[in-house]
C-alpha cells in the first residue's frame, strides 16, 4: 500500500521534466478542444503558442473533418483557445 504514492510521484516528476524540456512555462499549455469549434469530436490540440495550436488545428480539421481553415475560421478558433495545465 505504501508503494503506490511513490510510483505516482515518479510519474509526475518525469512528466514535469518532459514539459520543462519542451516549454519555458511548464504548467500552462495553449489548448483547443475540437468540440468547442462545433465538431462532434473529442480531439484536443495542445501547444506552447496560439500559432502552433492553430497550425495543428488546421491540419486536424483538414485531415479528420475535411474542413479547410480560412482566415475567418482561424480567427474564430483563436477565440476558443484556453490556457490549461499541461
Ligand atoms: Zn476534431
Amino acid at each position: 500500500m505504501y508503494r503506490q504514492p511513490t510510483i505516482y510521484l515518479n510519474f509526475l516528476t518525469s512528466k514535469a521534466k518532459a514539459s520543462l524540456f519542451q516549454n519555458p512555462n511548464p504548467t500552462i499549455m495553449k489548448t483547443l478542444h475540437c468540440r468547442d469549434a462545433g465538431f462532434d469530436c473529442e480531439a484536443v490540440v495542445k501547444a506552447t503558442t496560439e500559432e502552433e495550436v492553430l497550425n495543428q488545428a488546421a491540419v486536424h480539421a483538414q485531415t479528420v473533418h475535411g474542413v479547410t481553415v480560412t482566415p475567418e475560421l482561424a480567427a474564430g478558433i483563436k477565440s476558443l483557445i484556453r490556457d490549461e495545465p499541461a
